[in-house]
């Protein structure tokens, strides 16, 4: 199978070095943020233009190799590499380039969340996404896009206005919502499955100043905090956004603020009096680093495991369960993630995009994190229990970005019935065989 994968590459005329078991970056560019996901495919490329783009695909169509596409290497799961098969590694299509006047952005496959904040921030503007800045630009937003900025701008694929897109069949085609309507609608959500997106077009939106709150409460108090918090939260305009950290440690309560700086202290300030207990502050802080303040903390090369979910609500016994996990948890970085949705996600019709979950006020996460291959199993075990417990206090759709297990039910469970169909339809024309099969995949339809 290689050897035919490197004829193929070979005979598509692919002016990228192709990177094989012995190549001196062969090591370094095998590796993916999560460590548990060690392997060794056959072939390596990092092509810098989409013509060698499309040559990689078109070899491994013709090899019929596993093909696994990176942007930042952020795969839970790790479906951004395989065994023996081919990796398509984009992280050298990383430009971005800016049309201020249109208010728009045009940003490489390859690019990465820090990548794209540091072109706009400066410039006024934000795209809005996910809140560690090594995480990839292509996955996050193929799986729909979170964070600070989406309850006053929306998930990252809202403000999607088009993409360039190198397909199974060996086409570049361009995307927007009038050039294929169905396609555009299975792109915001729908994951890896329809091709490798090459670049992106976002719309940007105005940033001004942004204010922070953050304290820390005794575990003791968790239950206390959580349910004030919840009611703290309901209402509120959708310049605040506040998520929980929920860990031996305690509980860490944030509020990012962007509506600016008059009424900053008095919408932040009452979430460090959720319990008497609470030690933090507000302060005022770039949009810059609110992005990268947590990168070291999730770190490339850890062991990680995730699995999230939908609540419409913070409940009662999810919070018992919660605080039940933590202090029973197998390491101190194991904890349960959630943040706040709503607003401008929720503005969006459920139907609109392939994206799951409009209807949701928070997104929780149980993610263990550890270091030691032989706690494998104990902490996927502990991450798997806690968020079995939580989906079934849960809302019926899921995000398929942060699923630490792969398999056919995840993007079903994920979209349900209905809209899994579509995209098997839409996967049917664009990919049916099936080359784009390492994600969560849809299987095309017959
Ligand atoms: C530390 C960390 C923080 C995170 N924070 C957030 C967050 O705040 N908000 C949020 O919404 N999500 C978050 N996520 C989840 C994140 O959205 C997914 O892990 C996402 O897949 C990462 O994208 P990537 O490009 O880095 O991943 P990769 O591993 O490179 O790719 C993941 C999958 O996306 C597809 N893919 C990647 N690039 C392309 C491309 N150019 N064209 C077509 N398909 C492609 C492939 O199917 C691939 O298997 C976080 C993940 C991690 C690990």
């Amino acid at each position: 199978m290689s050897g035919l994968l490197l004829r193929e590459l070979s005979a598509a005329g692919c002016r990228c070095p192709v990177m094989t078991p012995g190549h001196p970056d062969y090591d370094r560019y095998r590796k993916v943020w999560n460590g548990i996901a060690d392997r060794r495919p056959a072939a390596i490329v990092r092509p810098d233009n989409v013509d060698d783009v499309l040559r990689a695909v078109s070899a491994a169509a013709a090899s019929n190799a596993l093909l696994a596409v990176r942007g930042g290497g952020h795969s839970l799961p790790g479906l951004s590499t395989c065994d023996d098969g081919l990796v398509l590694d984009l992280s050298q299509l990383n430009a971005i380039r800016l049309d201020l006047d249109a208010r728009s952005a045009e940003v490489g496959g390859g690019a990465l969340l820090g990548d794209l904040d540091i072109a706009t921030v400066p410039k006024g503007f934000v795209t809005p996404a996910g809140v560690i800045s090594h995480t990839g630009v292509a996955g996050l937003t193929l799986g729909g896009g979170m964070g600070w900025a989406s309850r006053k701008y929306g998930l990252t694929i809202d403000s999607l206005t088009g993409a360039e897109i190198v397909t199974a069949g060996g086409e570049v085609v361009r995307v927007d919502a009038v050039s294929d309507q169905e396609l555009f609608w299975g792109l915001r959500g729908g994951g890896g499955n329809f091709g490798v997106v090459t670049r992106f077009t976002f719309r940007l939106h105005p940033l001004g100043p942004v204010f922070v709150g953050q304290w820390r409460y005794p575990l003791a108090d968790a239950r206390q905090v959580l349910l004030a918090l919840r009611e703290r939260n309901r209402g509120q305009p959708r310049d605040l956004t506040t998520t929980f950290t929920l860990s031996g440690a305690g509980v860490d309560v944030a509020a990012v603020w962007f509506g600016g700086e008059g009424e900053a202290e008095t919408w932040l300030s009452p979430f460090g009096g959720l319990a008497t207990t609470g030690v933090g502050g507000v302060q005022s802080m770039s949009y810059l680093r609110l992005q990268s303040r947590n990168d070291a903390h999730y770190r490339w090369s850890r062991r990680y495991y995730a699995k999230g979910g939908f609540w419409s609500d913070i409940g009662d016994e999810a919070v018992d369960r919660l605080i039940e996990a933590v202090a029973s948890a197998p390491t101190p970085d194991c904890e349960v993630y959630a943040l706040q949705l709503g607003g401008a996600v929720s503005d969006v019709d459920e139907a609109a995009t392939a994206y799951s979950g409009r209807s949701a006020g928070y997104y929780w996460l149980a993610e263990p994190v550890w270091d030691e291959a032989a706690d494998d199993e104990r902490c996927i075990g502990w991450g798997r229990s806690v968020a079995d417990d939580l989906a079934d206090r849960s809302i019926k759709a899921n995000y398929v970005n942060e699923q630490g297990d792969a398999g056919s039910g995840v993007a079903l469970g994920a979209y349900g019935v209905a809209k899994y169909q579509r995209l098997a339809r839409l996967k049917a024309r664009l990919d049916p065989s099936n080359l784009f099969r390492l994600n969560q995949n849809i299987e095309p339809a017959v």
